[in-house]
């Protein structure tokens, strides 16, 4: 049984959704919003990053102040395989790292395949705040990072650099369906991203998503996570929505899109990330049997939806009331994960 078996046995989990309320018209900030706010986070490893999150929001930060400071905390004090600093590289040997973040008003900022640079969300933010574009890559990217003082540093540690060396015995790219974490070396851990949804006090949305994307993925592959619209989206007229697993599903799908419309259609949280997973298995129903698709969603009233391809999928869910939450999403396909 893999540590993700046995965490999830430990916990009292709760599937589906947790609804609060709803029924509220789509223009202003919801009075009925949890009272403080709340954030959601996909993945056991969301449970610290929405306590980082959280703290930033009742000491009075803002629904993106508080998305950056949990996604941040994910990129560097946890470390984590899959995201930021500690990532597994690429099949060069090459740590990149993506990520996005969005606010409910439209504002968005991006950046993908960074090198050598900690904090992508925090680059990101600094390319919707500073700039007139929504993404960098690359170089480009790694250039406007050092304009704004963050440090060119190398990142790729031991461990990841470790765990290459044994990929490239095999050298498959063979993505599976649930990470096993932390069973360096030679690993199976190529995908698991920090995807982030937070309703602040006045009712505003905000998210961030980042990832080091899937491990031993071509040079230069770019997945879900830093596209808006494919691994995240945010309206506050409508809600919110992100993703992880195997991005290039989200992308053929525009998939978090495809969530918030589906919620503004009037499809709960559960629901919309229900009928995104059903898409993308219509598109491609064979290849749906062997790798992971996960959505999250929270709408503006604050309810919460998480929707799976394969069981195995988590999110946890911090406020007012509880700040270690973790819920195993619904999947279409049982019993398939690893
Ligand atoms: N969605 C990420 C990517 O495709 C990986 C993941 O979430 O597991 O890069």
């Amino acid at each position: 049984m893999n540590d993700r078996r046995k965490f999830l046995g430990q916990m009292a989990l709760s599937a589906g959704a947790l609804a609060v309320s709803s029924g509220l018209d789509a223009k202003s900030p919801d009075p009925r919003a949890p009272e403080g706010g709340r954030v959601v986070s996909t993945w056991d490893f969301g449970v610290g990053a929405n306590q980082a999150a959280w703290a930033r929001l009742i000491a009075g930060g803002s629904a993106l102040d508080a998305v950056e400071q949990g996604a941040r905390w994910a990129e560097t004090d946890l470390c984590n395989p899959t995201v930021g600093r500690c990532g597994n590289p690429d099949r060069d040997g090459v740590l990149t790292l993506d990520a996005s973040i969005m606010d409910g008003d439209g504002r968005c900022g991006a950046v993908a395949a960074l090198e050598d640079i900690d904090h992508p969300i925090s680059v990101a933010r600094r390319v919707m705040e500073d700039t007139p574009h929504v993404m960098l890559v690359g170089e480009g990217a790694q250039q406007f990072a050092v304009s704004k003082g963050f440090r060119k540093q190398r990142l790729l540690t031991p461990e990841a650099e470790q765990a290459w060396q044994a990929w490239r015995e095999r050298a498959e790219y063979q993505p599976q369906i649930n990470a096993e974490r932390r069973q360096r070396p030679g690993d199976k851990d190529n995908h698991d991203t920090l995807g982030m949804l937070a309703i602040d006090r006045h009712g505003r949305l905000a998210g961030a998503c980042t990832t080091s994307g899937m491990a031993w993925k071509m040079h230069g592959r770019v997945g879900d996570s830093p596209i808006i619209g494919a691994g995240l989206y945010v309206d506050n007229e409508v809600g919110a929505a992100t993703a992880s697993g195997v991005g290039e599903e989200m992308i053929r799908n525009a998939a978090s899109f495809l969530v918030v419309e589906l919620m503004r259609q009037g499809r709960t949280p559960m629901d919309a990330c229900h009928e995104a997973i059903e898409r993308v298995v219509r598109k491609r129903p064979e290849a749906s049997k062997s790798l992971q698709v996960c959505f999250l969603a929270i709408n503006r009233h604050g309810e919460v939806g998480a929707f799976a391809l394969h069981e195995g999928f988590v999110y946890a869910v911090c406020d007012a009331t509880k700040q270690d939450a973790l819920h195993a999403s619904d999947a279409i396909y049982a019993g398939s994960g690893a």
